[in-house]
């Protein structure tokens, strides 16, 4: 079958899952022409079988709230392909979560973990689980309860979680406990463990220090540098604060961050000390809006940063956070990189605005890869029993950051030399996987 009919198939038979078929139109897009002219993928209905999940585990979670209550969440684990390594990629626990959502994240996730170069399949789960407004017992309970399930499907050589939205270093202390608990075993089961306890250093920075290295090549590429640059970043989660301390510590300027309730602005730009509290605010799930109480700057209650003039955008919060409009704005306003901290934040539409008005556009799958690569260090640390030290993981995460940004140059250049990323990036994750699975044969 060729790439529009298995397509067309998925559109209909998932028509209930729009993040999902949004995330194979896209990577369609790029990949369709090379799929289309080769006739042993076709015959091996490799894109069949990369749009399916070798399978899916779903699962209740029942735990028990501060009143004594037993309340019931529900959970997944999506392993989506295991070609070139064991499944890899994050558990997110937020509202929004669904078997599509999983989907668009496993399916993603596929091809950011082949491009890092590492051996890791793509996997994702998560739960509808809502972290806001939990006590620090509350999500004890649930994270011990929520692996007492997933707990039966994973393993270090089978699959390896590890953190995403509403997913940070405690919860993934706690959730390891208790495999740990259930087997016996101290293996890298889980990444994103405590430093001294299996975890690697640099694991909480890398998906922010990672995109700013990206954004970095990126820059370079065209002659230029973060020094003086106007930042817009979305989100203040882990991904959005390492990429702000990364853009300050390059002599960039963060104009904004936000969080689901607004933007704050800051006209000056964030300082290092600013960005400690938010660090803590967000700990301690408290908003972002309280800021300007302590240090001025302008709240927007619910707006999204993307009608601020700027240099830069870096969408770190969630997926659709960027639309055809918000594009059009950014290009408006003097943007000329978009780089994605998070998985897939710019719509259809936004991709479309961005190609059109030559806008430099790092998709996630690339530009967000260090968190999962420096994941994939923490596993071989893990099978080594051994770790390495922060420099030295710092220049390795560097190294496959600029390596996946080579990668997106030698797929993606153009004739006219304008490089587009998406397609680099695509294409080349779908290459690494695909001749993976073109030696299995038919299994
Ligand atoms: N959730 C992160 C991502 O989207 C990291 C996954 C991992 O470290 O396994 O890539």
């Amino acid at each position: 079958m060729d790439s529009q009919s298995v397509l067309a198939t998925l559109q209909q038979r998932y028509a209930n899952e729009p993040e999902f078929v949004q995330a194979v139109e896209e990577f369609l897009l790029d990949v369709a022409p090379v799929y289309d002219e080769n006739a042993t993928y076709q015959a091996l209905s490799l894109l069949e079988r990369m749009t399916e999940p070798d399978r899916i585990f779903q699962f209740r979670i029942n735990w028990e709230d501060d009143q004594g209550n037993v309340q019931v969440n529900r959970g997944w684990r999506v392993q989506f392909n295991n070609a070139i390594g064991p499944y890899k990629g994050g558990l997110r626990f937020h509202p929004s979560v669904s078997v599509s959502v999983l989907k668009f994240l496993g399916f993603e996730q596929i091809f950011k973990n082949a491009l890092t170069g590492l051996p890791m399949g793509g996997g994702k789960g998560g739960s509808d689980f809502d972290p806001k407004g939990k006590s620090d017992a509350e999500i004890r309970r649930f994270c011990y309860a929520f692996m007492r399930e997933l707990g039966h499907h994973i393993g270090a050589d089978v699959d390896v979680p590890a953190g995403d939205i509403g997913v940070g270093g405690r919860e993934v202390n706690y959730m390891f406990a208790m495999y740990k608990n259930m087997t016996r075993e101290f293996t890298g089961v889980l990444t994103g463990k405590g430093v001294g306890h299996g975890g690697s250093l640099i694991r909480t920075e890398a998906t922010g220090f990672g995109l700013v290295y990206f954004l970095e090549r990126m820059l370079e590429a065209n002659n230029d540098s973060m020094q003086g640059k106007k930042v817009l970043i979305s989100g203040s989660g882990n991904v959005a604060q390492y990429a702000a301390e990364k853009v300050i510590e390059l002599g960039g300027v963060v104009l904004t961050l936000s969080d689901s309730k607004g933007t704050l602005h800051i006209k000056d730009g964030l300082t290092q000390e600013q960005l400690e509290w938010v660090k803590q605010q967000k700990l301690d799930r408290k908003p972002l809006s309280d800021f300007t109480a302590k240090f001025g700057g302008e709240w927007l209650d619910g707006q999204r940063p993307w009608h601020i003039a700027a240099d830069i955008a870096l969408p770190c919060a969630t997926q659709n956070e960027i639309n055809g409009d918000d594009a059009q704005n950014l290009v408006k306003n003097g943007v000329k990189y978009v780089a994605e901290g998070a998985n897939m934040p710019s719509d259809m539409d936004a991709i479309n605005v961005f190609q059109d008005n030559q806008v430099r556009y790092a998709p996630g799958k690339a530009a967000n890869a260090g968190g999962v690569a420096v994941s994939g260090l923490e596993m071989s640390q893990n099978s080594l029993r051994q770790y390495h030290t922060f420099e030295t993981l710092d220049q390795q995460l560097k190294q496959i950051m600029t390596n996946i940004h080579d990668t997106c140059v030698q797929y993606g250049k153009q004739d006219d030399g304008f490089i587009d990323y998406k397609k680099g990036a695509n294409v080349a994750g779908f290459t690494i996987v695909a001749n993976a699975m073109v030696n299995y044969g038919t299994l």
